[in-house]
């Protein structure tokens, strides 16, 4: 190119090391996994609370927690709800479920066709497990169920719960279209909580559920191609930066959770192809502490997590992206087909009620009518659905 004239390109530019969602094919043999939430129970703009989407190259999609604030995070992500309907709960701590509403309902607006499904942990007692929690989430919420299954349609509010043994030992939980999943107990603030493995066409994956250090997770991590597991932040920034007591300080690290030294320990057992650490807030006075603390005992590959973190699984090795997405997303349209209001599902209005509506017929007049003529609908489509 030597005296030649250099024109500024036109094209397309060449790998930026950045992830547009809906912009990349998923290899067939390949595993994308997504942050939706990295941080702590107060969810705050930057970090959500727990949460993952991991992408697999035969289709399939699984949510694994789906913490406080988790759900704007997974919308950016737009893919079509009638994807998004497999979760996987570690524990029912909110950080790691509280989300789950905002889903369920999101979805059904978004015009999922199908049920939700759980999967979760049992618990020592039955009002301590997946199961319970989910029947009374449904109680809690039954003013919205009720008012959206007269308007919309009722099965996609409804939720199928997979309560399974927390005592399982790298027992499967899950196995459909050759996708496993198994868990194993944590130690974390009382029985229930589990961890998870993915595993799928020679790929683990594994979600570390909240968990003081425990035998189960380096035996049954081993190898795994991605191992995120929670890595906590160091006692004095516990103490200084998140205002809590000294002797909280000191148990939390090592009695509910785990200490970066010990999430090095675990690691350095486990031996991942990649490891992530989160559940800490990601910040510049915080990640390198816990980065430094994690080398005492850990040298291996190892990503310090934020909310919209990306990690391609090929064999040729694991990838470690920031995704970039619209803060604007919308519901994707899918290809599966709206359904349409139950028939069978009355008005829950009262007379009093909706003696309370005010006459805007005229206002209203002319956009109706173009509308309907536009579109076919009728008279009698207005009073269609509750
Ligand atoms: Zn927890
Ligand atoms: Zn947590």
């Amino acid at each position: 190119m030597a005296g030649g004239k250099v024109t500024s390109p036109t094209g397309t530019a060449p790998d930026r090391y950045v992830y547009y969602p809906g912009t990349e094919e998923l290899g067939a043999d390949e595993i994308r996994v997504i942050a939706c939430g990295t941080g702590m129970p107060t969810a705050r703009r930057s970090q959500a609370a727990a949460a993952w989407v991991a992408e697999l190259g035969n289709g399939d999609k699984f949510i694994v927690d789906i913490g406080s604030g988790s759900m704007a995070n997974i919308q950016s992500l737009m893919i079509p709800a009638n994807f998004l309907t497999k979760i996987f709960l570690t524990h029912l701590h909110t950080d790691h479920w509280a989300d789950l509403v905002s889903i369920w309902a999101g979805g059904w607006t978004a015009g999922r066709s199908v049920p939700l499904e759980v999967w979760g942990p049992s618990g020592a007692r039955e009002d301590m497990g997946t199961k319970y929690a989910v029947e009374h989430l449904l109680k809690a919420y039954n003013w919205d169920y009720m008012t959206r299954a007269v308007t919309i349609n009722p099965t996609p509010g409804e939720i199928k719960v997979h309560e399974f043994d927390y005592k399982g030992l790298n027992e499967v939980v899950y196995e459909e279209n050759g996708v496993t999943f198994r868990s194993w107990p944590c130690v974390h603030t009382g029985d229930g909580p589990v961890s998870f493995a993915l595993e799928w066409n020679g790929y683990k994956v594994v979600f570390g559920g909240d968990t003081a250090a425990n035998v189960w997770f380096p035996e049954f991590a081993k190898g795994a191609d991605l191992a995120i597991h929670e890595c906590w932040m160091t006692a004095d920034q516990m103490m200084y930066k998140y205002n809590q007591p000294a002797q909280l300080a000191l148990r939390i690290n090592l009695k509910f959770h785990t200490s970066a030294q010990s999430f090095g320990q675990i690691m350095n057992m486990a031996q991942p192809r990649h490891a992530v650490a989160y559940h800490f807030f990601n910040d510049d006075d915080t990640r390198y502490g816990i980065y430094e603390a994690v080398r005492e005992n850990y040298g291996g590959p190892l990503s310090m997590a934020t909310d919209m973190m990306v990690w391609n699984i090929t064999r040729d090795g694991v990838t470690e992206r920031m995704a970039v997405s619209t803060d604007n997303s919308w519901d994707v349209e899918g290809p599966s087909e709206k359904l349409a209001p139950d028939p069978t599902r009355a008005s829950e209005y009262t007379k009093f009620t909706l003696d309370g509506s005010l006459d805007v017929d005229k206002a209203n007049a002319r956009w109706v009518k173009e509308f309907m003529a536009k579109t076919g609908l009728t008279a009698e489509d207005l009073e269609r659905g509750g």
